[in-house]
């Protein structure tokens, strides 16, 4: 017996039907993957210069100085960085580092402290 089919997440149709792998909606002609929820696309994954996985609230170190944008300030080789959050783009990571105030890192030029 298989599990019963789960309505159609754009049309809420119940009489979506399993396609091998898939779901299939005779409604409107969605097709999805079982268990693969929406909020999991959202996941982003952010990995150090050593391609270890970073996360909100880890420690990491600069691998290199870095210019402080809008500032005569360095940040150094060696610092130690918390990350506040990880958000997507070129600059990653969302931190702030002591004595120089809230910057914008890329995770390429971070290692995991
Ligand atoms: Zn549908």
């Amino acid at each position: 017996m298989s599990e019963p089919t789960p309505p159609c997440p754009e049309c809420k149709s119940i009489y979506a039907y399993e396609d091998r792998e898939q779901l299939v909606c005779p409604e409107c002609g969605h097709e999805w993957v079982p268990g693969e929820a929406s909020e999991e696309q959202d996941i982003l994954i952010v990995k150090d210069a050593n391609g270890n996985r970073l996360q909100d609230g880890d420690f990491v170190t600069l691998i290199k100085d870095l210019k402080v944008k809008g500032s005569s300030s360095v940040a150094k080789v060696g610092t130690k960085v918390k990350i506040n959050r990880l958000v997507e783009g070129d600059h990653d990571i969302d931190c702030k580092i002591e004595g120089i105030g809230p910057m914008m890192l890329k995770s390429e030029f971070v290692k995991k402290a």
